[in-house]
């Protein structure tokens, strides 16, 4: 059974005729990675995992939910902050409640019946893709009108407030900006954004997951933040209109190598080439010419692994191992220190590239990653 029939026949059960179904993706993000907070590019796009829900104003002021993947039912209203409901999944939709009435907009009661198919935890961001599912379909229901950026804001805001993660706005921005076919430049400084055409016949995307977390991670990400910051701090003695790291030259940072650790210099290198990577990978896309976006990806790897630090054994294999095997672009895709790595793979290396990936993963570190392949996709819609 498809997943939106088994949500509409369960809400049909509980709640009976009536309800509309909402959905909103995941997301990948091609190349871009740890620019956000330097104020530089990220080039992400929905995918076709998403979350499904059926809903229906039901004339009371709760809300009445049940998520098929967890089982669970739940009840609560969200006139005020005290309400929080204990399950984390319905957080999540309490958080976009109280966030659409922070910003002056009108929650009616509803009742509600969701699944997905987004991995938990992966690093797809199915958290934005629940959050950007309900902040459209309550935004529609009630007569909202707030537009796609504020849709996104409700869903960050939900994880600040409700969820205990200071993420940026990059999940939220691809879970409702999401179109097929197209991957969205965001420049996270200025919020201008920009489509280009992702339409890689003769490719496809997959995701290897090496299902290790490292506890490094945030410490890690703390530490890596100040080094940026450091190093702007020290170009912007040179040359004022540096405001983020990404605002900086390459021949603006080796005029202060002597002036801060070699560290700093190392972790800005990166930054400032992953900015200019972007473009390329962008520019590249409107040329059809993939085997530079690949090569672009396998830099940023290298970046990531040699320069940024923030790689680990199991990543490196997976990229060593699609460099071998002439994969046409790989790398760690998120933070780091686990998760998957993103590779662009000629269709028929594919499942060469897929099967080798899992033997030789699993007889070097003893179990067996995951594989998700993803088609670039539509974001927040009705159905
Ligand atoms: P991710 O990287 O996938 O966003 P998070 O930890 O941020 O990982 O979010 C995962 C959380 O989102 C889950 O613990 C759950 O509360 C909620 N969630 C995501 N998808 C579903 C789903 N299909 N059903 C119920 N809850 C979900
Ligand atoms: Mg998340």
């Amino acid at each position: 059974m498809s997943m939106t029939t088994q949500i509409h026949e369960k809400f049909v059960a509980l709640f009976g005729e009536g309800g509309e179904q909402y959905a909103a993706a995941g997301r990948i993000n091609l190349i871009g990675e740890h620019t956000d907070y330097n104020g530089g590019y990220v080039f992400p796009g929905a995918i076709d995992k998403g979350i499904v829900a059926e809903i229906k104003l039901n004339g009371t002021d709760k809300v009445r939910a049940f998520s098929i993947d967890c089982d669970e039912y739940v009840e609560f209203s969200f006139q005020n902050d005290e309400a929080l409901p204990g399950q984390q999944w319905a957080r999540y939709i309490f958080g976009v409640c109280r966030e659409i009435l922070k910003r002056g907009g009108k929650v009616a009661g509803f009742d509600t019946v969701f699944a997905g198919d987004v991995p938990l935890g992966a690093g797809l961001s199915s958290s934005a893709a629940l959050e950007s599912c309900y902040a459209n379909a309550i935004n529609e229901l009630n007569g909202n009108g707030f537009d796609k950026f504020e849709l996104a804001k409700i869903g960050q805001s939900t994880e600040h407030n409700y969820c205990g993660v200071k993420c940026g706005i990059m999940d939220q921005f691809a879970s409702c900006f999401g179109k097929a076919g197209c991957l969205i430049r965001l420049n996270c400084k200025t919020l201008e954004y920009k489509y280009f055409p992702f339409d890689s016949k003769g490719y496809k995307v997959v995701l290897i997951d090496s299902c290790v977390k490292h506890k490094l991670a945030s410490s890690a990400y703390n530490k890596r933040r100040e080094s940026c910051e450091n190093a702007a701090a020290a170009i912007r003695k040179n040359h004022p209109e540096v405001e983020f790291l990404s605002d900086a030259k390459r021949v603006w940072l080796d005029e202060v190598r002597d002036r801060i650790p070699e560290e700093d210099f190392l972790r800005a290198e990166y930054v400032i080439g992953e900015v200019q990577r972007v473009l390329d990978v962008c520019d590249a896309l409107e040329r059809g010419d993939y085997e530079t976006v690949g090569e672009m990806m396998y830099q940023t790897h290298f970046g990531l692994s040699r320069l940024y630090e923030v790689s680990c054994e199991e990543l490196d294999f997976l990229n060593k191992l699609a460099r071998k095997m002439d994969v046409t672009g790989s790398r760690v895709m998120g933070g780091g220190f686990g998760g998957c790595t993103i590779n662009l793979v000629k269709e028929e290396l594919y499942e060469d590239f897929v099967n080798a990936a899992k033997e030789q993963f699993t007889a070097r570190f003893g179990h067996e990653p995951k594989v998700y392949d993803v088609v670039v996709s539509d974001g927040a819609r009705k159905l």
